[in-house]
């Protein structure tokens, strides 16, 4: 047994060295002062006071199990007592059961054979992503993506994400993709339906391969410049954007003609945070390459890859060490995943998540009816956007969004006699929009005090 020694340190004194020796670059740091957490259970965090902090974001959708969810835990201990570490020159029964299990359920989805190839981070498995439509394209460079997508910020990862924030100082590796406006109807043109925005943003994309002369494609050669469309089902990052369900099928039918390939990351959306295990299902199509990470191992130990289509992955086109890496495949990792999967298929997920989203949502719009600083809300199973304003209910308010996560993690809300935080994740074009991604086994009960929580910190957030 491990006795784990007793704190050293104050907190005043981790803050002195965390300024002095720990680089920034690697965090995401919207607070002057981030927040120190001891433990963490089901949907919420605890202080070192033991007080609960109710977690809306859950790791930026990585723990959709809950925290220290007992099951996959013990998958973790069971591994580390047995097989915790092997190099990936040799097999281990956990990986070859993993990505069969991955292979099979997208064959009978989407009608294709294909094979799964790992790596440890979602941006990691962009860059596998990459190399292998590139490959398969007969090394085509150029792809197409989003206005409002994220895809990692490794240099590769950058270059197809939206944000030039992201590129400004490093540049980035490759060409820049070319970024197509994405249906996020709330800012979309008025008097359009959200079904129409996005029938205009594929026939004015369809344009592009019109003539030569637009950029895209050389009409004698029938060749396009573009190897792949890389997309979100849902926007991420970008706000939790939920595209009209007829959009992708008719993207689809225009990257089919002029042979593009369709790349689904799924980091963020997948595993059930929509109410599909892939947020692809909801909108009828299929995938060439698929991505995923993050909440795959709910969070315990890294790992991410790519499905991709038998044609474009299999050994001969795409041979040992085309992405090697030392910690790809790690037994830790996909042992958990292979665990994770099996209990998330076996669960009723396609039905909970979405009952559990519309109580959420309809909460949502409860609030918005009282708060003109909500300007929109709307989701997709437990993937739920509040998008906070100025009273017009239009102007964004990233200020307002700033208040309501430093409050938020003050720890002091009360509720029902009792001090609480909140946890709240900042997305959005313009970083004004609460991206919710509760833990897909969060209560009723915790739902109705989140809307509670939140209704408590616009109370204290908003100035009038
Ligand atoms: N793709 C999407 C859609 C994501 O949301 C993210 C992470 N937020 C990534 C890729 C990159 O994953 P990672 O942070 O694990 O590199």
């Amino acid at each position: 047994m491990y006795d784990a020694p007793a704190p050293q340190l104050t907190e005043a004194e981790l803050r002195a060295l965390d300024a002095q020796y720990c680089s920034w670059g690697d965090t995401v740091h919207y607070l002057a002062q981030p927040k120190f957490f001891e433990t963490c259970e089901g949907s919420y965090m605890y202080d070192a006071e033991g007080r609960a902090y109710l977690d809306l974001q859950m790791w930026y959708s990585t723990v959709n199990f809950g925290y220290r969810n007992p099951r996959l835990n013990a998958v973790a201990h069971h591994q580390l007592d047995t097989l915790p570490q092997i190099a990936s020159s040799h097999l281990h029964r956990e990986k070859v059961e993993l990505a069969a299990l991955i292979a099979r359920d997208a064959e009978a989805k989407f009608g294709a054979k294909g094979r799964v190839h790992f790596n440890v981070g979602g941006a990691q498995a962009v860059e596998d992503s990459l190399k292998l439509v590139r490959n398969a394209s007969g090394g085509k460079s150029r792809m197409l993506a989003f206005q409002g997508s994220y895809h990692g910020r490794t240099l590769g990862a950058s270059s197809i994400t939206s944000s030039y924030r992201y590129r400004r100082r490093y540049g980035h590796f490759g060409d820049r993709a070319h970024f197509v406006e994405f249906p996020y109807a709330f800012r979309g043109p008025k008097g359009m339906s959200k079904e129409e925005y996005g029938e205009k943003i594929v026939a004015d994309f369809a344009r592009l391969f019109e003539s030569e002369f637009h950029g895209a494609y050389d009409l004698k050669a029938q060749e396009s410049e573009f190897a792949a469309f890389y997309v979100e089902p849902v926007q991420g990052t970008g706000g939790y954007v939920v595209p009209p369900l007829n959009f992708f099928k008719n993207l689809k039918a225009v990257l089919d003609q002029y042979g593009i390939m369709l790349a689904v990351d799924e980091v963020q959306m997948g595993m059930y945070r929509t109410g599909k295990l892939w947020a692809i299902e909801h909108f009828g199509v299929q995938p060439d390459v698929m991505i995923f990470g993050k909440s795959v191992t709910n969070g315990l130990n890294p790992l991410s890859g790519i499905w991709a289509k038998e044609a474009f992955i299999n050994p001969t086109v795409f041979p040992p060490g085309s992405t090697h890496s030392t910690f790809n495949a790690n037994p830790m990792g996909t042992s958990v995943a292979l665990e994770t999967l099996r209990m998330a298929m076996d669960s009723d997920y396609e039905r909970s998540v979405p009952e559990k989203g519309a109580h959420f949502l309809e909460g949502l719009k409860d609030l918005q009816k009282r708060w003109p600083q909500i300007g929109d809300v709307d989701g997709l199973g437990l993937a739920l956007r509040c998008e906070l304003c100025e009273t017009d209910g239009f102007t964004p308010d990233k200020a307002l969004m700033d208040r309501m996560v430093a409050e938020g993690l003050k720890g002091d809300l009360d509720v029902d006699g009792k001090k609480m935080g909140l946890i709240l994740n900042v997305g959005g074009y313009h970083k004004n929009v609460i991206t919710l991604a509760p833990s897909l086994n969060i209560t009723y009960e915790e739902i109705d005090l989140a809307l509670k929580l939140l209704d408590t910190l616009l109370r204290r957030c908003v100035t009038t």
